[in-house]
């Protein structure tokens, strides 16, 4: 079996995004960027299930600017075993994503589409159920644990209050939650092997997939300010003081 991964180059995890002055978007000059932390969970459990010899490939994807070439080198040295960019600077909404993977698919024919749930920049948590969609193939979401069983695989998906497992039939898409596993840091060695390994770059012309924006973003702001708390004596104080501000 193959598994497919899609990565996507997102602001890092660390970093406090800063909204543009004119608020059409984040500022992204000179800001480090990474792996999307959930992506990085998708690529964990890739391995994991080809080192429990129930995959044989691994095939890294992502769609993005030239950088994501980086993105796809730490996929590689964490252990996958080849990778394709589909290069672009425009910024790709979730249905576009999911309508080139759908073309890759086709193309590679993976048994499993690992993705991560959401991508920390836009939030959308839309790519995986799209490219299920399209490709009518069943979906486990949130994963948290993900047991292959043959022509099999059993997800076990967070839910309120619970767990809830799902059998779906192979080919299938799974989307990762964070408590799936503990991704690996690549090792110095294995970034040095990465560079060797194959990487193509296509468009998403190449696939006849049309990634014109579908939506218009009207503006972005950042989160209101905390003003700061006040102490008050006691609870007389409280209640005048939540009568002075019109809370009580
Ligand atoms: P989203 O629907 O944007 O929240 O993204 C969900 C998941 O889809 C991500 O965790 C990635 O696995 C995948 N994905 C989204 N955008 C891209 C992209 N540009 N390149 C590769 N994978 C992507």
């Amino acid at each position: 079996m193959k598994i497919l991964v899609p990565v996507k180059r997102v602001i890092d995890y660390n970093v406090k995004p800063r909204v543009k002055a004119d608020g059409t978007g984040v500022d992204l000059a000179n800001v480090k960027m990474s792996m999307n932390p959930f992506d990085e969970i998708a690529v964990e459990e890739a391995i994991r299930i080809k080192e429990a010899g129930k995959a044989e490939e691994i095939v890294a994807v992502s769609v993005g600017p030239a950088k994501a070439q980086d993105t796809l080198r730490t996929a590689l040295a964490m252990g996958a075993d080849r990778a394709i960019l589909i290069e672009t600077d425009a910024e790709v909404e979730p249905l576009a994503v999911a309508k080139i993977l759908k073309a890759i698919v086709a193309e590679e024919n993976p048994g499993l589409v690992i993705l991560g749930k959401q991508a920390i920049d836009d939030d959308s948590n839309q790519t995986g159920q799209m490219l299920a969609a399209l490709l009518g193939r069943p979906q486990g979401t949130f994963a948290s644990k993900v047991e292959i069983d043959g022509d099999h695989v059993a997800v076990t998906r967070e839910v309120d209050g619970g767990l809830e497992t799902v059998k779906l039939a192979l080919p299938a898409i799974v989307t990762t939650d964070l408590r799936l596993n503990e991704p690996r840091y690549a090792s110095l060695p294995n970034i040095m092997k990465a560079k060797k390994k194959q990487l193509d770059v296509k468009t998403a012309a190449d696939y006849g997939v049309d990634i014109a924006p579908r939506l218009k973003t009207l503006k972005v702001s950042e989160p209101p300010v905390r003003v700061a708390g006040i102490k008050v004596a006691d609870v007389d104080g409280l209640v005048a003081k939540l009568k002075e501000l019109g809370v009580a």
